[in-house]
């Protein structure tokens, strides 16, 4: 399995996963242009992309969607109360609902999603696994990491998780104290502590990759939110490999691979 991060922040972010020649991008909030861009530039290729999971409605994670999902007569998949907001200006393009306890399979993909503490119409996080038990978990715009939000992102392979602020610049950032309030409340998102202590806690032995996404450009950096979490991602044990996801530029693709095939892998000379 691979995983494309080809943007994250607040003005835009997708995610792609591969495996088997299919693919399945998660959030779409760039132009369609945009995406093609990005995706050529990480060796992405949207041929393959077999459907468009949106988190929710607001323009950093679906503003893309309505276009590139035409242009690649691929269905859309969203939470139904996300839909309601974006349906009219879908065109023909198919929907498939998802949320706790639907699980939706698309290609290889299987793709389960719960609510999130978010201001939005209907947000959710997603898990998407294939097979052999290889799964990544996207979670962002995250007031708070709910019971809902733990259960799902139990036992994956990769987590993509915000780490949106430093609670200390967030203080100190100029911001008036609603939009301070905003961010930081229960309808907002996760600074760097709130994103360390959760990825301690979901930290097993099979968890591979994070990617640290969402960073605020004003009240964070690259370097601010590894150093919160690193450290707390190396108490527990944590061997794999930790990228900060940036707003202008993608990541170079991160393989996927479940620990016991690694050591294959590395056995076989791969
Ligand atoms: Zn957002
Ligand atoms: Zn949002």
């Amino acid at each position: 399995m691979r995983l494309y991060v080809l943007g994250s922040g607040s003005r835009g972010n997708c995610l792609a996963v591969e495996t088997d020649h299919t693919a399945i991008l998660l959030d779409a909030g760039f132009s369609a242009r945009e995406i093609e861009r990005r995706a050529e530039l990480a060796g992405l290729d949207l041929a393959r992309v077999a459907g468009i999971a949106l988190t929710h409605e607001h323009a950093d994670h679906a503003c893309g969607a309505p276009r590139l999902a035409q242009r690649l007569r691929v269905p859309i998949l969203t939470a139904p109360g996300t839909w309601d907001r974006l349906a009219s200006g879908m065109g023909r393009t198919a929907h498939q609902a998802i949320g706790l306890r639907v699980v939706v399979e698309l290609g290889p993909f299987r793709v389960e999603a719960c609510s999130t503490s978010h201001d939005a119409a209907d947000p959710v996080a997603l898990a998407v696994r294939i097979g052999d038990g290889t799964g990544v978990g996207v979670a962002y715009d995250l007031g708070r990491p709910t019971a809902a939000v733990r259960y799902l992102l139990q036992n994956l392979t990769a987590l993509v998780l915000e780490a949106n602020h430093d609670e200390v610049q967030l203080r100190t950032s100029g911001y008036p104290p609603a939009v301070r309030r905003r961010i930081a409340g229960s309808g907002g998102h996760l600074s760097n502590r709130a994103a360390a202590e959760l990825l301690a806690e979901l930290h097993h032995p099979g968890l591979t990759v994070v990617v640290l996404a969402h960073l605020s450009q004003r009240c964070n950096s690259a370097a601010d939110a590894r150093a919160t979490v690193a450290p707390a991602l190396r108490r527990v044990g944590f061997g794999g490999a930790l990228h900060v996801a940036a707003q202008d530029v993608p990541l170079p693709p991160i393989d996927v691979i479940a620990p016991g095939r690694m050591q294959l892998g590395l056995a076989l000379g791969l």
